[in-house]
């Protein structure tokens, strides 16, 4: 009996050099890690494509490095990965945080950090967590290595600047100075999709006079949004309750089958007055 797995091709490279080989000289491929997002989406029939690049034996892309006090997070991490460390409970609390959000401990197992990035939905837990600690995307293929700032990674509703020919192989993080804040709110507490999630670090002591409010929000607009001009608003001395008027203008939620408009204006202003206060 044919299912959604007949003719379908899986290369299975033995190392990143092999999968980065086989993405420039075989593709196009589609890269599978965790296959959480991808299973979804081959059982409904919306995945068309054929040929498959399964990346879940590359073990050296399921890493937690600091390296020169930069965290190195490998794309294959897992959501279990991120909860069981201590580098990232310490360093990136609102990370652990996030990723005991995503979906129930069956998902956390299989999900990938990278995955959660390539996937590109807006309400993916870990991407306001990426937004607000400023981190960098790194993107490889066969002819080299490059840096994107997280911010300028999506380019629309599930569209990023990642050619077919690269793989995310990392995501780096400068220190975060400051309490962070790790927020989804949705219709139960595990395997529900957000209707509004917010990360956001707030300087503390000193450093909240040079350094400003970082804000991020997912389910609020077709891309993960960083609220800048709220950040500046705050940083300009504006009150919670104006800040929480530019915020309300800054996002552009839309009515779906999980929440309203509305209601998701409400709550990312409510959760940004949580958050500061
Ligand atoms: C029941 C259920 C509940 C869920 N709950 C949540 C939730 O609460 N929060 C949440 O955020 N998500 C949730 N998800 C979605 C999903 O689990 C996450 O997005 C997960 O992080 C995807 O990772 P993966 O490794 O399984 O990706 P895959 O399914 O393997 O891949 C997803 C996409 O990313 C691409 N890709 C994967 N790795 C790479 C890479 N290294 N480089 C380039 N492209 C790559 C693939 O080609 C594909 O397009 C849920 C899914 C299910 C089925």
């Amino acid at each position: 009996m044919p299912s959604v797995l007949t003719n379908r091709t899986l290369l299975e490279p033995k190392s990143v050099a092999d999968a980065l080989k086989m993405l420039r000289e075989e593709g196009p491929l589609v890269p599978m890690a965790g296959c959480t997002d991808l299973y979804v989406a081959l059982n409904f029939g919306t995945l068309r494509e054929s040929r498959f690049l399964d990346l879940w034996r590359l073990r050296s892309l399921r890493s937690i490095d600091v390296r020169r006090d930069t965290l190195v997070i490998g794309a294959l991490t897992t959501f279990t990965d991120l909860i069981r460390s201590s580098v990232i409970r310490r360093r990136l609390p609102m990370l652990a945080a996030a990723a005991r959000e995503v979906g129930g401990v069956q998902i956390q197992n299989r999900g990938t950090i990278g995955g959660n990035v390539a996937n590109g939905s807006p309400a993916g837990d870990s991407l306001p967590v990426l937004a607000a600690a400023d981190a960098a995307v790194v993107l490889a293929s066969a002819a080299g290595t490059r840096r994107v700032p997280f911010t300028a990674f999506y380019t629309g509703y599930r569209q990023s600047v990642r050619r077919p020919d690269e793989l995310i192989v990392a995501f780096e993080i400068p220190p975060v100075r400051g309490r962070q804040y790790f927020r989804k709110v949705g219709t139960r507490a595990a395997q529900a999709i957000s209707k509004v999630v917010i990360a956001g670090v707030v300087p503390e002591g000193r450093a909240a006079r040079r350094e400003p409010v970082r804000i991020a929000l997912g389910s609020v607009a077709p891309t993960v949004v960083r609220a800048s001009r709220t950040e500046a608003a705050l940083a300009a001395g504006a009150p919670i309750a104006a800040a929480q008027r530019t915020l309300a203008e800054e996002i552009a939620p839309i009515d779906d089958i999980r929440s309203t408009a509305d209601y998701r204006r409400r709550v990312a202003a409510n959760l940004l007055a949580l958050m500061l206060r």
